[in-house]
């Protein structure tokens, strides 16, 4: 629900009760024990003849937090509004909670929770204001101080919503997400524009919501994000999915080689390091780079070699492959 369609005069809507248990850790919706919570087969969205979305299927569960990532213009928004019945679908199947978003109705709505990429929040309103405008439309929404806590705009609370950053208009959008305390929050760039500090709030708070079995299912460009919150991970380049997987398998990230790096020690030649560490790259300078499939024998064999000889090794490194060399691998090898 955007605030565009906000049409309540603002009084009758700021003495709208709130329900005063509503709490991040609550149980999921008694109602509602199905297993899956979106389902999606053969999803497919035109744009004219452009086909930004061709064939997408997926399955997202209750209680967990999966993530959608993709290149720019792969086809993420489209899927999530679509999801969220903000967009109309040229084919396939999709259930959201157990409905098809084409036919929800006002009770499937307050049970889902959305941040859109770009929204509109009240301009004249403060932000108290806009979240108690919000809170009414529900039935049961949260209580309106938990929530302006949780996502830190309790002393922002009297500002105008036109005169927030860009930041603090996010966080408001997060609440007004979340003051309909819904069984599934759609959450799109959610933390674009957020401090590091603000950042993992968010991340808390997301996880704080999967303890109380909500589901979350998130967009983002940032690969520390998806690494840390996501169950699992589907990438999306030029409308198709390329791979599923948890952060830590998606695109045999475990399989991926290593990379052991370190300076030269002083006094000694290139050629008079360890052969065991195999064919080592430099990128100029005395750094040397070493790939390897197996960090744990290449590393012995390197310290063992730099003990023996009595040399330190400087700036010594593993790198494991992060998430996002194995996105780039996966989005750019489709090139
Ligand atoms: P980003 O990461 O940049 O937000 P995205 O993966 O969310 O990208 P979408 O917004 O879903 O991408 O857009 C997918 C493609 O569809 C893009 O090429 C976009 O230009 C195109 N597109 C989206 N909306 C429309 C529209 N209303 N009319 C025509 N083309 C559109």
């Amino acid at each position: 629900m955007t605030a565009r369609r906000a049409n309540r005069t603002l009084p009758a809507v700021l003495t709208t009760s709130i329900h005063p248990t509503a709490d991040l850790e609550r149980a999921p919706h008694p109602d509602a024990p199905r297993a899956t919570a979106v389902s999606v087969g053969g999803l497919r969205r035109s744009y004219g003849d452009f086909e930004a979305v061709r064939g997408i299927d997926l399955e997202v569960e209750r209680g967990e937090i999966f993530a959608l990532l993709g290149p720019n213009g792969a086809g993420k928004t489209t899927t999530l509004e679509i999801l969220e019945g903000f967009r109309e679908r040229s084919g396939g199947e999709v259930k959201v909670l157990g409905v098809d978003p084409d036919h929800g109705d006002r009770a499937w709505r307050e049970r889902i929770g959305v941040v859109l990429q770009d929204s509109v929040p009240e301009p004249e309103l403060t932000v108290r204001e806009c979240l108690s405008l919000y809170a009414g439309y529900y039935s049961a929404p949260r209580d309106l101080n938990d929530t302006l806590m949780r996502v830190g705009l309790t002393e922002l609370e009297a500002r105008r919503c036109e005169q927030l950053s860009g930041g603090e208009r996010r966080r408001l959008d997060v609440a007004l997400a979340l003051i309909g305390d819904p069984e599934l929050l759609f959450l799109d760039e959610p933390t674009t524009g957020f401090d590091p500090a603000a950042r993992r709030a968010m991340w808390d708070l997301v996880e704080r919501l999967r303890s109380g079995g909500k589901t979350v299912v998130l967009t983002t460009h940032y690969m520390d994000e998806a690494d840390r919150l996501a169950d699992r991970i589907a990438v999306i380049a030029r409308g198709e999915i390329v791979a599923t997987g948890t952060p830590g398998s998606l695109g045999k990230r475990r399989q991926l080689a290593a990379e052991i790096s370190f300076r030269i020690p002083e006094g000694v030649e290139r050629r008079e390091l360890p052969v065991a560490i195999g064919a080592p790259t430099t990128n100029g300078g005395d750094r040397v780079r070493v790939q390897t499939d197996d960090p744990v024998a290449a590393l012995h064999s390197l310290t063992r070699w730099a003990l023996d000889h009595d040399h330190e090794l400087p700036d010594l490194e593993l790198r494991r492959p992060t998430l996002e060399d194995v996105y780039l691998h996966l989005t750019t090898s489709k090139d």
